[in-house]
């Protein structure tokens, strides 16, 4: 999932001036215009991208980073680029671009007069593991919707005229004041029932199962949320469906720690293992590795894997991966090995005799930071 130079996204050459980059925006702005491009979700795309691109263009300290570091300068690890813009950053942050052409407000297409309401948006969690998380995944998820049951009829509201809302005219002591309420007859919809089918509820609308297909792009981190447009509740009586909104948890493992762009993992071998050297596999975000264990390995022996970490938000490098060795000491012993180890202690073996050049726990900390 490569992402595309945000000047070729502009369609300008990189030594546009600002006045050049502004214009370019609000051609594609207006071009892939969701109200122009209904539920084009290729539009809609390329009106992110559109948006994206301009946010760091028109900045003159991003275009800068920009320009020496490319997508990497920028904070994303391919995904996310600019920080996760969704329609509403997008239209808080630029609508003023837009002019007279269209509503300006995220939610205020069409205008009061039409009043097209948009369902409720839904919000799902949805865990990862690292590996998803670094290198991007697709999800399909089950969703509980509400959704327009089909029979479902409706018709305008003659209390408000459909417009949703009641105007007051109130007499105070400080003069005449208007005041607009929703509709108490439509509860600010614009329409009411005319016929509902059994199990609906008084909007039309049903709770049913869907599943939803959800791309993760790679370098997603804890708490992102990500906005699948339209994949929501449906509107009351129908019309366009909110968003399902899908934060991103990252999963707890019990084996693999993050601790920054490090990991860490805590490897068990056995007492013959750490005795007589071995060779183990071992989960990395990149894959399983094989890592040596030589003979003689002591209890709490630190191997460091140079770049088996998550790669950095903020440069190009990468962390390591720390694998923390314990040798296991055995439990439950069958009559055969507490045998073996009775005789061993008779003869004196098997004793503990550290040199005196172990390195102490403090020796490794010193040494990881070394
Ligand atoms: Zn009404």
């Amino acid at each position: 999932m490569s992402k595309r130079d945000y000047y070729e996204v502009l369609e300008v050459s990189k030594s546009a001036s600002a006045e050049e980059i502004k214009k370019a925006y609000r051609k594609m702005a207006l071009k892939y215009h969701p109200d122009k491009n209904p539920g084009d979700t290729v539009a809609e795309e390329k009106f992110k991208e559109a948006a994206e691109a301009y946010e760091v263009l028109s900045d003159g300290n991003k275009r800068a980073r920009y320009d020496q570091f490319g997508h990497a300068g920028m904070g994303g690890n391919g995904g996310f680029g600019a920080g996760g813009m969704n329609m509403e950053d997008i239209f808080a942050q630029f609508g003023n671009i837009f002019g007279g052409h269209f509503g300006g407000g995220f939610g205020g297409f069409g205008g009061a007069q039409t009043q097209q309401l948009r369902g409720s948006n839904l919000r799902v969690r949805i865990k990862l593991n690292l590996e998803e998380m670094v290198n991007g995944t697709q999800k399909t998820i089950k969703v509980k919707k509400l959704k327009l049951a089909p029979g479902t009829t409706s018709r305008t509201c003659s209390a408000c005229n459909g417009s949703g809302v009641q105007i007051k005219v109130m007499n105070t002591m400080f003069g005449q004041m208007q005041s607009q309420t929703h509709c108490g007859t439509c509860q600010g919809i614009g329409k009411v029932a005319d016929k509902i089918p059994a199990g609906a509820n008084s909007q039309g609308l049903i709770k049913e199962d869907e599943e939803v297909t959800i791309n993760i792009p790679a370098g997603a981190r804890d708490g992102i949320q990500l906005n699948v447009r339209g994949k929501g509740n449906d509107a009351p009586f129908g019309g366009n469906p909110g968003d399902l909104l899908v934060v991103v948890e990252e999963e707890v493992d019990n084996t693999i720690k993050r601790e920054g762009d490090n990991l860490h993992q805590e490897l068990y071998i056995s007492f013959a293992e750490a005795a007589l050297g071995t060779q183990k596999e071992i989960p990395t975000v990149g894959g399983k590795v094989k890592i040596k264990v030589d003979a003689g390995t002591q209890s709490g022996k630190i191997l460091r894997l140079s770049g088996k970490g998550l790669p950095s938000i903020d440069s190009y490098g990468k962390g390591d991966m720390f694998v923390h060795i314990n040798v296991w000491t055995p439990l439950n012993l069958s009559p055969e090995q507490k045998q073996f180890f009775e005789s061993q202690l008779e003869n004196g073996a098997m004793v503990a005799e550290p040199s005196g050049k172990e390195k102490t726990f403090f020796d490794k900390v010193r040494d990881l930071f070394n």
